[in-house]
């Protein structure tokens, strides 16, 4: 997370994000969670290159909160005797009524908290400081779990802290599942897994929740690329652009895609789709341009270059998807795997290139898809397979942030029945023509709120 603007910032969920859709979302279309195993026809995956952007959080500083206005020093500084004895004997001469209340109060406390027992005999002030350091310490230690009081860079973030912070309340949790909830939003984990539902949708996390010594614990990486992004996307999107919007349909040419059932084939539907989703972000009055209108073949590398010739402020990349398993089904949308984190299909621990171009869009990127993912299944009630993690080459290279975009399995008879169904695919169109200029929304509120 950006670290410097979480010393300045309220630290509160972002109403833009955190309204659920209308009537849609919170009922939810039935999930179904398919492994990721599965394998894709759909090629727009290929080798690594490997790129040099750090971390952000290696920039990053320490985030701390303080505890509402306690102080460390102590209030008896000045007036506390000599001695660790009770020796209550009445009053003594030439002290004032109050100086002599101090005293009894004060002898009280010495013989309840016994200085030599910290080896602060002779010495009263550090013998207090010790007890009410410890007392804090003590106190402390059992508020942890329910206040923040830093948020460190690289290390997990407890859950109670995590809710805290944000502005969530204390979680509800069962032994496989935990529900937070702000305002129009809730948010559920799930124990040793990456998936995690916002407001019904499903989103992959890099790495798994695991249970911690006192709680449940969230990645580094997770909090800082995953979930405040989504949280607060006035910090994500601050300087990101609008203007221009690409809209690259998969394939085309002698690359036919994925070839389904009842004569389905990817390129054609993905043009058609594009083609739709540019008319109605035109409509919009938005810039949007296309990197194939016809039947052509682009090349992976020469689509980042139109992008970069463009100067695209965002680059949507539509497919349709297939896979061995008839079973598979639903849509799925792709971001950028963090810096050093696995893909989504990928093992916990699979080794991973630090960084790549497109992790510098890493929190636009998220927002975008997360975005898109959720005004598509909304309007679709396609089945959910997830915002989630990858290494396509689009998304490594292309010069803004970067969404693709996979609508059904072509291999599924009712996904291919559907999407032969103009109505379906114009839901679809209408979905993903939503999500953008919700993000395009978010973006242009995050500039203003910046300019004020
Ligand atoms: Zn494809």
């Amino acid at each position: 997370m950006r670290m410097q603007q979480l010393n300045s910032k309220p630290m509160r969920a972002h109403r833009l994000v955190v309204n659920p859709e209308p009537g849609r979302l919170e009922g939810g279309a039935p999930r179904r969670h398919i492994r990721e195993a599965e394998s894709h026809i759909c090629k727009t995956n290929s080798a690594l290159p490997l790129g040099s952007r750090s971390s952000p959080l290696q920039a990053g500083g320490k985030e701390s909160v303080s505890f509402g206005g306690r102080s460390s020093a102590t209030p008896f500084a000045g007036v506390l005797p000599r001695s660790p004895s009770l020796g209550v004997t009445g009053r003594a001469g030439g002290l004032s009524p109050a100086a002599h209340s101090v005293k009894i109060v004060s002898r009280a406390l010495n013989a309840l908290f016994p200085f030599h027992f910290f080896g602060c005999q002779g010495r009263p002030l550090l013998g207090w400081f010790t007890v009410l350091w410890l007392s804090f310490c003590a106190v402390d230690s059992v508020w942890a779990a329910g206040r923040v009081r830093e948020l460190v860079p690289g290390e997990p973030v407890p859950l109670q802290q995590f809710a805290s912070y944000y502005g969530f309340s204390p979680p509800e949790m069962d032994e496989r599942t935990a529900t937070i909830r702000a305002e129009g939003m809730e948010l559920v984990l799930e124990l040793n897994s990456r998936r995690a539902l916002v407001n019904g949708v499903v989103l992959w996390l890099h790495q798994p929740v695991l249970s911690g010594r006192r709680d449940w614990q969230i990645s580094a990486v997770d909090v800082e690329t995953v979930l405040d992004p989504l949280l607060r996307p006035q910090y994500a999107l601050a300087t990101a652009g609008y203007r221009r919007i690409v809209i690259d349909p998969g394939h085309g040419g002698s690359d036919p895609g994925a070839i389904g059932l009842m004569g389905t084939v990817e390129k054609e539907l993905a043009l058609a789709l594009s083609l739709r989703v540019a008319d109605l972000l035109r409509q919009a009055g938005n810039e949007v341009h296309l990197t194939r209108t016809d039947d052509r073949f682009i090349s992976l590398s020469n689509r980042v270059v139109l992008a970069r010739e463009l100067q695209a402020d965002l680059f949507v990349s539509i497919h349709f998807n297939a896979a061995q398993n008839r079973e598979a089904r639903g849509m799925e949308t792709f971001v950028l795997a963090a810096a050093g984190q696995p893909s989504t299909g990928e093992a916990v621990n699979h080794p991973s290139p630090p960084s790549l171009p497109g992790n510098a869009f890493d929190a636009s990127s998220q927002l975008l898809g997360f975005a898109i993912h959720r005004r598509v299944l909304a309007q679709t009630g396609n089945s959910d397979r997830g915002l989630k993690r990858a290494r396509f080459y689009l998304l490594r290279e292309a010069p803004c942030p970067t969404v693709l975009f996979e609508g059904a399995f072509l291999s599924n008879p009712e996904d291919a029945r559907n999407v032969l169904r103009p109505e379906f695919m114009e839901s679809m169109a209408h979905g993903l023509a939503e999500g953008i200029l919700e993000y395009v929304g978010w973006v242009l509120r995050a500039r203003l709120e910046k300019a004020l």
